[in-house]
Order: C-alpha cells, then structure tokens, then sequence
C-alpha cells in the first residue's frame, strides 16, 4: 500500500516557492514515479494540463482521496533525467542530511527568479598594441606608478576588460583609468544591456606546457574519466604549484566530451586574476557568480547554463547548484575553506553536497588544497578519494623562512610588548630596506580561553579535550558537555599569577607599532575598517600600491591578493585560534600559519616569517614552522580517532533555542533524553552554547556522536518525529552536521 499519492509543485523558481500539492500516483505509474520526477497533471478548475514536480511520495491523503486528481503522466521526451530532477533531488538529500523543510532545501537549490534591469556595461579596451602596453607597464613600475602599471599589465594580456573587475578585483580606481584615457592608452566605453559578467572573448589564449608532474595527473584523471570512473579526487599541492593549471586540463578533457564544468572558489580567493586565467582559456563560455550580483543577475546566470550559453562556472559555495544539463566535473578549489559550510538551515557542506551532485549527475569531483582538511585527506588515505600531489613550486622561489619565537621566554626575559625581539629586529630592517610586511592577528575561533602566560599551559576540560571559556570572571565552563569549574587565580602547572584570557586586538596592535616605529606606514584591515562598502578592496589597493609599509590584519589578509614587495609575515600569537573550545582548532591553526607564511616571498625573493607562540611543542605550531603537512596529519588524526571527532566518527549538534531559558534548557534534556533511551548514539551534553544569549534567545545544545553517519541522520528523523509528537510550542531546533 505504498506509494499511492504524491506531492508535487507547480514552479520551482518562485519566491514563494509553491506549496506542494497532492496528486493519486495512477496504477501504471507507481513504479516509475520518483522524487524529483517531473510529471503532467491537471490544475485548477479548468483543469489545464501544466507541468510540475514531485517532491515526495507518501501513502497517507492529505485529504479525502475521492476530490484527489490523478497525475495524467510523464512529459514526452523526457527520458533522462534534468538538471532540475537531479537538482530536487539533490535538495532531498540535503533536507535528509543537513535538517531543516524541504521547502528551505529547494530554496538553497533553485534561485529565486526576479525580473533583471538591463544594466549598463563598461568597458576599458586598449588603444595601444599588446608590446607598447608592457613597455609602458615597465616604465610605469620604475617610476613607481603601480597601479598604472598594474592596469597595463592585465590589458596587455587581455585586451578588453570589464571596468566593474578591473575596479572590484584588481584594486584599479577611476582616477587611473581616466588618467591613462588621456595618454590615449586606453579608452573607456559604455553599453547598455548586458547579460554576461566575464571577459571579452578576444582574449590571448595562452596555453603553457604541463610539468611532468601535472601531465601525469591530467593523463591519469582522464583515463579514469573516460573508463566511466568519475569519483573523487583530492588534488595537494603546495601554493604555486600549478593546482590551477591542472583544473584547467581536467576542464577542457571535460568541455571536448561535450560537458560543462563547476568551479568552486571561496568569495575572499575569486581574485581577478583567477576569473581572468579562466577566461583567457576559454573565452565567453566563461561565466561566474559573486556576492555583489542580484538575485535576479544569478538567477540569469543560471538561464545561460540552463540553456547551455555557457561551460563553465565559477563562484562560491552557491555556483554548485548551477543547472548544467550534462555536468562533468565539480572543482572545488582550497576545499579546506570553512565558507563551504552553509550557516543557515540547511547546514551544508558543499564539500559533501558535491560528492552527492557529482554522483547524481555521473560528473568527477576534484578537490584541491595546499592544506587539505583533515576530513578530505583521511577519505584519501582510505582510498575512497584519489590522491594526486604536487610537491614542488613551479618557480624557483623557495619557501620562506620561518623563525619561532617563544613568548613564554619573551616574559621570562622581561618582554612584555605584543612583539618579540626576533620580530621587531627583523620589522626594523625591513622599513630600512624599504620592503614590506605583513602582521597577522590570529584571531579566528577565539572565545576568551584561559591560559598561564608564564608556562603557556591553557585550562582544558577534562572530559572533552576542548578549551574552557570564561563566563563573566569567575566561571569557566565547557560548551562540549557542560562542565564547569571556578576561575583560577594562579597556574595549576607553574604557580604563576599571571592567568588570563588573551585581549589583544588590530588596534592596539596598530598602536603599538606606531609607538616603536613612528615613520612607518600602518594600514589596519579588520572588521571595524571593510564594514563600510568597497572598504576591503580600497585597504588592499592602498597597500598593493605601497602606500604603506605594513599591513596590520585578522584572517582577512591571509587569502586573497599577493604583495610581490612583502618579504615579512609576523605572525603574532600562533594560539589563539589553537584553543578555540572546538575539535577542529588544531587544524585551523595548521593551516592558517601554513597559509600566512606562504604570503610572504611570492616573487623573486625568499620571504621570512615569524611565528610567535606560548606553544612551540605544539604540533600544529611545529608543523607549520616546517611546513610538514604529514607530519600535522599523523598528530591530528591520532587526536581524532582517541576522541572520536570526524572524520573517524560523525558529530551531529543539536541547537534549541527558547526566549525563555528555563524552557530552552528543559526541552534540551527531554530532546538528549530521547535520543538516549532510543539507545541509537552516544549522546554528550546538554549544554549552554558557547553563545548563550543571542538576540533575547537562549540557546542549548547537546552533540551527538556516531562513525555512521547514516545513523546521525536516523537520529534527526527521530528528533523530528519526537517534536511532531510533543508540543514543544516556540521552541526552535537547529541541525548541524559535523559542525565547524
Ligand atoms: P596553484 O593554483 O597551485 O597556486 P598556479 O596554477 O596558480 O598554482 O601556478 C602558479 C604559477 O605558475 C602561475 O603563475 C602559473 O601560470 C604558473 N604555471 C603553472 N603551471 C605552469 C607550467 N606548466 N609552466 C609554466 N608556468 C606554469
Ligand atoms: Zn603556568
Ligand atoms: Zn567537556
């Protein structure tokens, strides 16, 4: 008796996306119905034949089943699937896996359609030939006219450029166009009514020749493509070793078998140069998508590869759900990026939702990474990924030069400025050599930990091997399991007083560097100074042209742009994020150094870094002073599968939120109960989140562990059921898979 009645949605790219409406599944249909199956039925009073789609199946009416009409059948021609079946389905997958309705899964999965305002296009073309462009180029660097130089630069090799690109990613302002339209280098023109973002089609096409390491990986991923095994692979290759140009012969073996490609890119890494890399290669078949389009400019993206205008795609975590019609290749470049991972219902990783897109639409799934997650890296190990590296820069630059410094002996010494002796001789001779530098405040995942600056030792809850976090000042509790203990007064290790949470911020920073060096340039980057619109790019334009000598920052100067006069990194304090109250600090820090060293000495010079920690022995410390992938590895999963934290085993966190907290708190305990007596997981907690207030709502939350996670997704269902059943009123819950 299964299988009888069906809900099925009209349109699926509608504000408001349709409420489903149920339908009989007619006899002959009961086998070939499926959830994402597109089907004809009647609608409305006159019955008219429209098209719609079924969401899901089920053997229970919603209504009398005698005023129910019929499913009239499938569309002809429709024999393989679509994209927007393959696409509901995916959408079902991630309601099964992520939580939340279907309805916010199809949200995620289909763009809202919106009329799109033709708008104006602009244009920098060149005016001179490709040689007098480098020549002037190379006159303008000498006398220091950078961005000039810059502007040049990318026209030569691509002689008509979006003005909205050279502006946004290449930090090009008006000014400098409107100064090099007069030399009559360049001209600028207007258009009206555009629809494609990328780079003009005339292009040079430059194809550079494979390393032998790089031929041997395109030569093995195509023969695998062409066998039909698609699968996953994961692509480790240090910064600047041709991961890049790697995607892009795996793309064009793609394209010549008559598929279309998805490139993912974190928003903060969608540099210029990346779009227009692409571009040059293959032309307008290019198209991408970033924050600052309109919904409607998305939705309008997605036409053209619906309609099969364009290739390839290139955007953040959302460009995977662009609707190709014969997907071949999903590329999700420095795969390790936490913007993967949604953080609105539904809570998915795009990481995982492309493995299931991929297996849907038969299309390979290539993951790339000069740190690859512990969790990419573990399925390699297993086998269940394929492994290709490349272990070598293609120029001759080495990698930089890292130097420890250990503020527990800085203390002990009587240092107790944020710099360290090492640090601050080295930012001397830098501002002497007019070169510049970089400081990097570690400042990610940092939730008021409590260490000993004598011994570096850091409160740690005994049950959970995550740090402690200060509640007021007198507290410290765990936002694991709920442990809590009073605040120390000295070191439990070393005896000494000074115990505290870590305060430091950019700004004393800045001051402090403008206290030891008064001439020198500061540029601050962080979230107080890019609020304004158009802030993160003025502040990285305004270094790139040197109007300053150092560029003080969080983790929003670790990606993006590279600075070729950079030669110091000062890393400030390597510990912060290393005690974030999560599992997956030690990887964060791993590879936040590893990524902060590497911006130094991009060019023709070696850099230096300077990595200064209360915890050199540390292994995500050590390990990045070393730049030794493996040997972090080898630590982390040791850690890992001791404490049962993915990958070795799943995690699913349950979040309640009640503007009453006693209610939030006691629907926690009956949820964790719940889950207990089902005898199904292992439960930990509940707990206080590590927010405990947000917005007048007080949250709890319990995890919830299993190696399966089949099993964690079981237990969601379980939750669901158990709030079906219970009136649970406002109280609101939210699923979050192995959270980050
Ligand atoms: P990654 O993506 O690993 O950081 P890229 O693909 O960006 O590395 O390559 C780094 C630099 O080396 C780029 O400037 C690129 O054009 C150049 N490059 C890559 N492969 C080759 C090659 N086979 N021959 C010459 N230059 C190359
Ligand atoms: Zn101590
Ligand atoms: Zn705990």
């Amino acid at each position: 008796m299964l299988g009888l009645y069906a809900d099925v949605i009209i349109e699926i790219s509608h504000e408001k996306l349709d409420r489903p409406f149920q339908y009989k599944i007619p006899e002959n249909l009961r086998d070939t119905i499926y959830p994402g199956a597109r089907v004809e039925i009647p609608f409305g009073n006159a019955n008219r034949v429209i098209r719609g789609y079924v969401i899901s199946i089920s053997d229970r009416p919603e209504f009398p089943p005698e005023r129910m009409k019929e499913i009239i059948g499938i569309p002809e021609g429709l024999g393989e699937s679509g994209p927007e079946d393959q696409l509901i389905r995916l959408a079902i997958w991630m309601k099964r896996h992520y939580g939340g309705t279907l309805i916010q899964a199809l949200r995620v999965v289909f763009p809202v359609k919106k009329a799109v305002r033709p708008k104006e296009k602009k244009t920098v073309i060149l005016c001179v030939s490709q040689e007098r462009a480098e020549e002037a180029a190379a006159e303008c660097e000498k006398k220091h006219r950078v961005a000039q130089a810059r502007l040049l630069q990318a026209l030569a090799s691509c002689s008509e450029m979006d003005l909205s690109l050279l502006k946004d990613r290449f930090n090009i302002g008006l000014p400098v166009i409107r100064r090099m339209e007069e030399h009559g280098f360049i001209k600028l023109s207007v258009e009206k009514d555009y629809r494609n973002p990328a780079i003009a089609e005339n292009s040079r096409k430059k194809v550079c020749e494979l390393t032998e390491a790089q031929r041997s990986i395109v030569s093995d991923f195509a023969k695998n493509y062409h066998m039909g095994l698609k699968g996953t692979s994961l692509l480790f290759g240090v910064t600047g070793s041709g991961k890049t140009e790697v995607y892009m012969e795996m793309i064009a073996e793609v394209i010549a078998d008559g598929k279309q490609a998805i490139v993912l890119i974190p928003e903060i890494a969608l540099t210029f140069q990346t779009v227009m890399r692409f571009s040059a290669r293959f032309g307008s078949r290019v198209s991408y998508l970033h924050s600052k389009l309109s919904q409607g400019e998305r939705y309008d993206q997605f036409c053209r590869a619906r309609d099969g205008e364009i290739d390839i795609m290139i955007g953040p975590r959302s460009a995977l759900f662009t609707p190709f019609s014969n997907l071949g290749i999903i590329i999700i470049d420095e795969e390790h990026e936490g913007s993967y991972k949604a953080e609105t219902m539904p809570k998915y990783h795009a990481r995982e939702t492309a493995i299931e897109r991929g297996r849907l639409a038969g299309a390979a799934v290539v993951l790339g990474s000069a740190t690859p997650s512990v969790d990419s890296f573990y399925h390699a190990k297993r086998g269940e990924y394929r492994l290709y590296q490349l272990s070598d820069r293609i120029s001759d630059t080495g990698l930089p030069i890292v130097t420890v410094a250990d503020l527990r002996q800085e203390l002990t010494r009587g240092n107790r400025s944020i710099f360290s002796d090492v640090l601050r001789e080295k930012m001397k001779d830098r501002l002497k050599k007019k070169e510049q530098i970089m400081l990097f405040l570690n400042r990610r995942g940092f939730a008021g930990f409590v260490s000993c600056r004598k011994c570096g030792v850091v409160m740690k809850c005994p049950h959970c091997d995550v740090s402690l976090s200060l509640h007021g000042r007198s507290k410290l509790v765990c936002h694991y399991c709920g442990y809590e203990t009073p605040m120390i007064k000295t070191c439990p290790e070393c005896g000494s007083k000074y115990v505290g949470g870590m305060r430091a911020g950019t700004e004393q920073v800045e001051e402090a560097v403008k206290q030891m060096f008064p001439e020198a340039r500061v540029l601050r980057m962080d979230a107080d100074t890019t609020k304004e619109k158009g802030g993160y790019d003025r502040i990285l334009s305004a270094f790139a042209n040197e109007e300053a000598d150092i560029l003080v920052g969080t983790q929003m100067i670790v990606k993006g742009h590279d600075f070729s006069k950079v030669t110091l990194v000062g890393i400030l304090a390597a510990d912060m994020s290393l005690y974030a109250n999560d599992h997956r600090a030690g990887e964060r820090t791993f590879q936040l150094l590893t990524q902060a060293a590497g911006r130094a000495g991009r060019a023709d010079r070696p850099g230096e870094v300077v990595i200064q920690t209360y915890s050199p022995e540390h292994y995500s410390v050590a390990a990045a002073s070393h730049q030794d992938y493996n040997v972090f590895y080898a630590e982390e999963i040791g850690y890992r599968k001791l404490m049962g934290y993915p990958p070795v085993s799943h995690m699913l966190k349950v979040l309640i939120e009640d503007r009453d907290p006693d209610r939030s708190a006691e629907m926690a305990s009956l949820m964790a109960e719940a889950v207990r007596a089902s005898g199904k997981a292992a439960v930990i907690g509940p707990a206080q989140d590590s927010i405990w207030k947000l917005r007048d709502v007080y949250r709890n939350v319990f995890y919830i562990r299993h190696a399966d996670m089949e099993v964690l997704a079981d237990v969601k269902d379980l939750l669901e059921n158990w709030r079906r059943d219970n009136p649970t009123g406002s109280t609101q819950v939210q699923f979050d898979f192995d959270p980050m």
